[in-house]
């Protein structure tokens, strides 16, 4: 809620008087009340006369179907500025629906500045969700709610469902509640309640499905709740049922605008088109191309319906360009190009030339985020032959979320500012701060605060009153909650499940604190000294005693606590997310020698964060719709990650399209400077997974491509990049070659080269092998201080300095250039001439 009041805005909007007569009336008044000209339309000026007649064209149904960064956004804004200025409609009487909460409050503002003052009152200008929360209050008692219902999070929703199918004697376990809430939702999309899902999907969950969707919607009645579909269901109830109040809802609500059209759901489209259905001033803008949500149920053809559902529209094709560099857009139209059903649009810009879209390969996703770094620095210096860009004007769009973990690790690492929209920054994510609790628990059981966190996650019985016993005992004892826990249960202090569960979890912390014990240090072999991947060893030779024990332990730990399994029993879209996030923070364990290294390296790091105003953005593409950046970098464009292997299996071609539309989505985010790039080797859980280059990359048109070869002081020769390119040169005539096939075959080669796979398989048993990231394991460090008071030391990103504090393997270093920083001793080497640092 961003302060306004509700009631307040259904008095205003019940006091308004439409607009009879025409604008004439009321335009003179409100805008002689808002002391202006009326003869001046500024935010007319700068619009093309395609946007200008979308903006003016203010009554009737308007449908402006656009790419890309052609305007529609802006034209939509200046549409809401000229009804409010020409008198045509009161800030109450427009509703404006934006993708998100955040597009509306800019849209607000940018309305403000158009018209020279802030655009207040504007009650209905928000998410489909947030305007559906507003009208369901002030009705609720028409669908058996009361107006203080409670809106519940996916957690409450899983539980209650899983009561309904406990009362059905079903089996969870079969049949999950997860899955039961996947299906009521997409049933809920399409705007079906129980008695309207059609007989041929009654078979669904054990043909139980509507069943079971009738008694939890029963359910939430009772406890006077609704979940997330709810709102906007239960909305299009009461309009369906309640002529009275849909009328009025039609009479106050005048205009309406709806951005992101592509993205509507059965739902939402039925709800837009019941309140338009009289007035019939609705305008929507979309992008058929940018269509992204179709795994949330949303319905491209609800564009193509457009003309139909109102007939007389007035469609305004918008084809100028304003965003992107003409290289920029030749590559966004090619990739597009590939999807069948379009509507087809073309595209064309004035701005100049700039630079060509950049393509680069690295050996892994590590290098490609070093690389990215630099980049992300050089650009911000001004150094790439381009102004300065400033960091927000900078930013990383990724395919999933689990792919952060790499980039948010280097920037901590190098003091490069950075945010995460739309969701928490990788280390402070849900699954991640409950996984690390574990690990800080096994290296000091003592941890309260860790033991807390996860004594109950997941759920297994060790209740508030448990937990409040371990906690009495405790103190009592003036012993940890570890402590506390084992002596409750000794005493019988704590009986029942609770102290069979709260046993096994301190005999679980016991044992894995005794492992990480066991592998202390000490007993780890010396790291070698030199980046020895590439030296032909015979095959019998016994890799060195990098056991990875600790890597093993953490796996351990997440298996054997039930964590793991409660997130792969969960069947929420976030889950698999989530799974991977812990695949990748088990895969960053690897570079550090034990776990209680890689806990220091994280608490060290966030420390060391910065406030900066100037942040590089990291987010998914998905969140990225809409949005643009004078610098666009889009790694990991490989195949099963980019496009997505989940969704090609689960929707096959449809699948395919739609994360195409994803890559056309991506780099139209771009305005001067767009960077695609891939690894050839990702670790996935432990193991290197060899990675092809994604199929998109070969759908980008040559000419508007320049493919950059990784810096050989990085690259090192045997960087994925490097040997590709050279393979695609000598073999099929170039990447872009004659057949786009036989260069991908060619990569191909590469990788399945016995070459290349020795250096695989090499690096997969020895993180030594790793390039760069791993220096503290790379370099030869003496086992117990590698650096003294006074050493000097080089450091990748700082340069050179001396040592002036050592703490354990924390060092205080005055640099050179930087001046004082706190860094780990893995990170620096002693200083040597700048041609023999071994990375
Ligand atoms: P998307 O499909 O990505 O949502 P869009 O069609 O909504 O894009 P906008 O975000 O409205 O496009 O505009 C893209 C950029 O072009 C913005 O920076 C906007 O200010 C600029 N722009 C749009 N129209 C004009 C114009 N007529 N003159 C100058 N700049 C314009
Ligand atoms: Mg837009």
């Amino acid at each position: 809620m961003n302060g306004f009041d509700e009631d307040d805005a259904f008095e205003a909007a019940a006091r308004a008087v439409p607009p009879a007569g025409g604008p004439g009336a009321r335009a003179s008044l409100s805008q002689r009340a808002m002391g202006m000209d009326p003869a001046r339309h500024p935010w007319l000026d700068d619009l093309n006369p395609a946007q200008r007649a979308a903006v003016e064209a203010l009554d009737g149904p308007v449908l402006m179907l656009a790419g890309a960064g052609t305007g529609k956004t802006k034209a939509l804004t200046a549409r809401i500025a000229h009804l409010l200025a020409t008198g045509r409609a009161r800030p109450n009487e427009i509703l404006a629906v934006t993708f998100t909460n955040k597009a509306a409050r800019e849209m607000k503002d940018r309305v403000g500045r158009l018209l020279g003052h802030a655009a207040e009152g504007m009650p209905w200008m928000g998410t489909f969700h947030s305007i559906s929360v507003r009208i369901l209050r002030r009705h609720a008692e028409l669908v058996g709610l009361k107006s203080t219902f409670t809106i519940l999070d996916t957690d409450d929703q899983i539980r209650l469902l899983k009561q309904v199918i406990a009362a059905a004697d079903m089996d969870e376990k079969r049949w999950p509640a997860r899955q039961l809430a996947g299906l009521i939702d997409g049933w809920k999309n399409r705007a079906l309640v129980p008695e309207k899902v059609p007989s041929s999907e009654a078979s669904a969950f054990n043909n139980r499905g509507t069943e079971l969707y009738a008694a939890y919607q029963e359910r939430l009645r009772s406890l006077n709740a609704v979940d997330f579909g709810d709102l906007l269901l239960h909305v299009l109830v009461i309009f369906q049922t309640h002529a009275d109040v849909l009328a009025q809802y039609q009479r106050w609500l005048t205009y309406i605008l709806v951005d992101e059209y592509q993205d509507t759901n059965v739902a939402q489209y039925l709800w837009l088109r019941l309140l338009a259905q009289v007035h019939r001033n609705i305008c929507c803008v979309g992008d058929d191309d940018q269509s992204i949500y179709g795994w949330r149920g949303a319905e491209v053809g609800n564009i193509l319906r457009f003309e139909k559902d109102f007939p007389g529209a007035r469609v305004i094709r918008l084809e100028q360009n304003y965003r992107s560099t003409p290289h920029i857009l030749a590559a966004a139209s090619s990739v597009i190009a590939q999807n069948a059903g379009r509507l087809g649009k073309t595209l064309w810009t004035d701005l100049d030339e700039g630079e060509k879209v950049r393509l680069i390969g690295h050996w892994d996703g590590e290098e490609e985020a070093r690389w990215i770094g630099e980049e992300i620095e050089a650009l911000q210096r001004g150094t790439r032959g381009m102004d300065p860009v400033a960091l927000s004007d900078q930013a990383i769009l990724v395919r999933a979320s689990h792919q952060m973990r790499a980039f948010e690790d280097r920037f901590l690492t190098i003091g490069l500012p950075y945010r995460v929209i739309g969701g928490p920054r990788f280390y402070e994510r849900q699954e991640i701060r409950d996984a690390m609790a574990y690990f800080r628990l096994a290296v000091s059981p003592e941890d309260d605060l860790a033991f807390e966190r996860v004594v109950n996650v997941p759920k297994r019985g060790i209740g508030d009153k448990a937990q409040q016993v371990v906690q009495t005992t405790a103190r009592g004892d003036r012993s940890s909650l570890l402590e506390g826990a084992r002596h409750a249960v000794a005493a019988s202090l704590v009986t029942g499940k609770a102290a069979v569960e709260l046993r096994r979890f301190v005999e679980n912390v016991d044992r894995w604190h005794a492992a990480v014990r066991a592998a202390s240090p000490a007993t780890a072999a010396p790291a070698t000294g030199e980046d020895d991947a590439l030296i032909e060893l015979p095959d019998d030779a016994v890799p060195p005693a990098e056991d990875h024990s600790h890597v093993r332990l953490a796996e351990a730990i997440l298996e054997e606590s039930g964590y793991v399994e409660m997130w792969q029993n969960d069947k929420t879209p976030e889950a698999p997310g989530r799974l991977e996030n812990l695949k990748e923070l088990v895969k960053a364990l690897e570079q550090f020698d034990n776990l209680q290294g890689f806990l220091e390296h994280v608490a060290l790091i966030l420390d060391n964060e910065t406030d900066a105003a100037e942040k590089v953005t990291l987010m998914t593409l998905h969140a990225a719709k809409g949005l643009e950046f004078p610098v666009v970098f889009l790694p990991g464009w490989e195949d099963g990650l980019f496009p997505s292997q989940r969704s090609m299996d689960e929707s096959g071609l449809k699948g395919l399209e739609e994360e195409r539309r994803l890559a056309y989505v991506g780099i139209t985010r771009a305005e001067e400077l767009c960077t695609i790039s891939f690894a050839g080797n990702r670790r996935v859980y432990g193991q290197w997974q060899s990675q092809m280059p994604s199929r998109f990359i070969d759908e980008l048109p040559e000419a508007h491509v320049e493919v950059l070869t990784p810096p050989g002081l990085y690259g090192g020769g045997y960087g994925a990049a490097g040997a590709w390119a050279g393979a695609a040169s000598a073999g099929a005539g170039g990447i872009f070659g004659a057949s786009a096939v036989e260069a991908r075959a060619a990569r191909a080669d590469v990788y399945n080269s016995p070459g290349w796979k020795r250096m695989q398989d090499r690096a997969g048993n020895r993180p030594v092998s790793q390039p760069r990231e791993a220096r503290h394991t790379v370099i030869d460090l003496d086992a117990v201080s590698p650096h003294d008071l006074g050493d000097r030391v080089f450091h990748r990103k700082f340069g050179y300095g001396h040592v002036t504090a050592v703490e354990g393997d924390k060092l205080t270093v005055e640099f050179e250039q930087t001046g004082p920083k706190q860094v780990l001793a893995g990170y620096v080497v002693a200083a040597v001439d700048a041609g023999d640092v071994p990375f």
